[in-house]
């Protein structure tokens, strides 16, 4: 297959396994966000894709080549780590023209190709200036510029926007989304943190003690998450025990709840449901009961915080559909059963 391909790789650190038997497919042009809590291996698995770590086991293809043993430096890559590493005596045109400068570029080729980045990182006119005097924005595009000037295959990223502030932050997640769309190239970004993945990714490879847990798409994960430690980890849930009764339904603290169907022979499963598909009706009328114990209201958004079967359940809504509850009131939960997700345990 065209792109990058990991087959059964494994890195072991003495007797300690940071990554374990991972399979993914990454094809040209699309996005990879490897997100996960700290110690899950991202950081390793992408330092294996970078050749600065041998896999203990596996092997590593690209367009259906055995890279496995191939130098960092022959593998045709561009890399962008947490510290940035610029040259701060060059200047943000020298450092763009690095590697160019190392390959024997011509001065009107390096100046040439400069320009070009500049223009695409949107600091045009900026060449001739010392980097100790750029923002932390700047910086960045910078250094993301610096790793594309020889127009790698497979652009590698670790955590390169966690030094920012939370605002530019987060403008710089969709001007990295929008400079990759722009030149189609293969990406490959780790973070911790999920808003950042879900902004960026095609595809969010979601990772725990060396394992991928979840490989899809940002909303999949988020609609149809795999398992528990998935759907906790992406946004906010709330995860509910749904046990069998004796005439094989679906039961949800003592109640029946039409057309959740769990996996065959299970007695009992969790569910997860999305505080926004959480519903606040009157008592009564076939839902689940419950008691409103606390409102907060965020501006954009009101989290209803109700307790049933002894258990918190958060309703999130807007404004407009604010449901007119206080503490202490006595609330019905209605869960339609295409928003309730049977996890694997
Ligand atoms: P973080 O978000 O904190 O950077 P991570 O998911 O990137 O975490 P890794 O850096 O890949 O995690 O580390 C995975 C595990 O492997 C950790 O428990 C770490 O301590 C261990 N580890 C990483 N590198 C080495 C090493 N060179 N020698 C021994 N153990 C290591």
């Amino acid at each position: 297959m065209s792109g990058l391909v990991l087959n059964n790789v494994t890195k072991q650190f003495g007797a300690f396994t940071a990554v374990d038997n991972v399979h993914l497919s990454v094809p040209h042009g699309t996005f990879v966000c490897l997100l996960g809590p700290s110690g899950c291996g991202k950081t390793t698995l992408l330092r294996m894709i970078a050749g600065l770590e041998d896999p203990t086991n596996g092997t590593i293809l690209l367009d259906g080549a055995d890279i496995t043993d191939v130098p960092t430096h022959k593998r045709n890559l561009g890399m962008v780590f947490q510290s940035l590493a610029l040259f701060p005596h060059l200047s943000v045109g020298e450092n763009i023209a690095y590697s160019l400068r190392i390959r024997g570029a011509s001065r009107e080729e390096q100046k040439k190709r400069v320009d070009e980045l500049l223009t695409l990182i949107h600091l045009s006119g900026y060449g001739d200036r010392p980097v100790s005097k750029l923002s932390g924005g700047q910086r960045q595009r910078v250094a993301i510029a610096r790793a594309l000037a020889l127009s790698p295959k497979i652009f590698l990223l670790d955590e390169p926007l966690s030094a920012l502030d939370a605002k530019l932050r987060e403008a710089m997640q969709v001007e990295l989304r929008q400079l990759q769309q722009k030149l189609g190239i293969t990406t490959i970004v780790v973070t911790h943190d999920q808003r950042e993945a879900m902004t960026m990714a095609d595809t969010v490879v979601v990772m725990n003690g060396g394992h991928i847990r979840q490989a899809a798409s940002p909303i999949e994960i988020y609609r149809k998450p795999a398992d528990t430690f998935v759907a906790d980890f992406i946004g906010s849930t709330n995860l509910i025990e749904t046990q069998v009764d004796s005439s094989g339904a679906a039961t949800i603290f003592g109640h029946r709840v039409q057309g959740i169907v769990l996996p065959a022979g299970a007695q009992k499963a969790t569910i997860s449901v999305r505080p926004e598909d959480v519903h606040l009706t009157a008592p009564g009328n076939g839902a689940i009961d419950g008691t409103v114990t606390f409102v907060r209201d965020l501006g954009g958004t009101i989290e209803t915080f109700v307790e049933a079967g002894g258990q918190q359940i958060i309703a999130v809504s807007t404004p407009r559909e604010r449901p007119e509850v206080t503490a202490g009131q006595a609330v019905g939960i209605a869960l339609s059963p295409d928003v309730c997700v049977v996890l694997k345990q």
